[in-house]
């Protein structure tokens, strides 16, 4: 406990005994002067003097209880700010490496200020390896004078295990007069919770970009991502030499089962087929997409054409396997698709992705015109139109 002599309440109580005093004095002083024991001149001045002095005494005690309540008051808002920010102060004396950390910088890990040693491996051996080296090299930017502050975001591991993220920040207070830094200095801000926020953000904007490049009814990839699949590997493909082939698939007749089942119906008889072309594409650089209402591309990569044929009759067999009746149809009593197949590879080189997917198209037509529930290749019909 300390005993504090300078507070309101001591002030007030010296006043009063100094007030005391100089009454008692200066009325004894008055009882020797009527009893001629002394002369008026040898008291008046010593207690003007006596009185001043005691008036300045605690005219400067009064300022100085003022400043120590000022200190006090703009330390307590310091602390509470900290506290508030949940932010911890450390100061590095970088001659003998001492590192000094306040209460807050320990409580931010789960430690007590006496279990954590000052010196500059209690925060060393916390930091995430990982992180270590950026710090380092952040540290050095600014104490070589070339960043204004430091500042870094580490992790650091808390007393219960888990890791906590950390807003570093600090600068140089002190410089020898060779200008090597003495003295740096600054703090530390738990931003787990706004990590968190952060994570969390990038989650669902992952998820979102995701549901954007998705059609909404059958779970396949959309226009769009089909279009950036093409823009970004095109070149990939073309300066390897890769063969690629592309397969639009049309459900046939679809009108009439739309007006015969009804449009709940086709969305439903849209989903198995495209469920069924999903299940044909396997590899990761490969995709299924839906093309516009009941149309649908494949793209393969590394498949040649008469790899993409094989693929194309495991669809139509896929397709009639699933038997979905089709009273209105005029060519099957199944729902039934048909295929244009277009392939590049260096005997079929193609100019642009455009020209790949407007060659699978004219393929389709063909096969349409052809009569339908059939796969053309777009190569050998350009010469003389060929049914698989
Ligand atoms: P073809 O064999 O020549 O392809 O004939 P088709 O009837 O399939 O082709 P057409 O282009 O005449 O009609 C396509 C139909 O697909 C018309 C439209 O109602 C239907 N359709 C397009 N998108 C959807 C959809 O999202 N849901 C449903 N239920 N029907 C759709
Ligand atoms: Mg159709
Ligand atoms: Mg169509």
């Amino acid at each position: 406990m300390s005993f504090n002599i300078i507070t309101p309440k001591n002030i007030k109580l010296i006043g009063t005994i100094v007030g005391i005093l100089v009454v008692y004095i200066f009325a004894t002083a008055q009882q020797l002067v009527l009893s001629n024991e002394i002369k008026p001149t040898s008291y008046i001045i010593p207690t003007i003097v006596g009185g001043l002095s005691g008036f300045l005494i605690a005219f400067w005690f009064s300022k100085l209880t003022e400043a120590k309540q000022q200190i006090e008051n703009s330390h307590n808002r310091l602390k509470l700010v900290l506290e508030g920010t949940e932010t911890g102060l450390w100061d590095w004396n970088l001659q003998t490496n001492e590192l000094i950390f306040d209460e807050q910088w320990c409580r931010l890990l789960g430690h007590e200020l006496a279990e954590v040693p000052p010196v500059l491996d209690s925060w060393k051996c916390r930091v995430h390896p990982d992180d270590l080296e950026q710090c380092y090299i952040d540290i050095n930017r600014h104490l070589s004078g070339e960043t204004h502050f430091y500042s870094n975001i580490h992790r650091m591991k808390h007393k219960q295990g888990h890791w906590v993220y950390i807003l570093d920040r600090g600068r140089v207070l002190e410089r020898d007069k060779g200008n090597q830094p003495v003295r740096f200095t600054g703090t530390h801000t738990d931003i787990s919770h706004l990590k968190e926020i952060e994570n969390a953000l990038e989650k669902s904007n992952r998820e979102l970009k995701k549901l954007s490049l998705k059609d909404g009814l059958t779970g396949l990839y959309n226009r769009r991502a089909l279009d950036e699949h093409l823009d970004q590997d095109w070149g990939h493909w073309e300066r390897n030499q890769i063969p690629i082939s592309t397969l639009m698939v049309d459900i046939d007749l679809f009108k009439q089962f739309n007006d015969h089942y009804g449009h709940i119906a086709g969305d439903e008889c849209l989903k198995q087929v495209a469920n069924v072309l999903a299940s044909s594409v396997k590899r990761a650089n490969d995709m299924a997409a839906r093309y516009g209402g009941e149309e649908f591309l494949i793209i393969l990569s590394g498949i040649t054409q008469s790899q993409a044929n094989g693929i194309a009759q495991d669809i139509h067999e896929k397709i009639e396997q699933l038997a979905i009746a089709h009273q209105a149809s005029t060519l099957s009593n199944k729902v039934t698709v048909s295929i244009g197949i277009n392939s590049c590879d260096t005997e079929h080189p193609c100019p642009s992705h455009e020209a790949l997917i407007d060659g699978a198209d004219k393929a389709l037509y063909q096969a349409k015109q052809q009569g339908r529930n059939q796969t053309v290749l777009y190569q050998e019909f350009e010469n003389s139109p060929h049914k698989i």
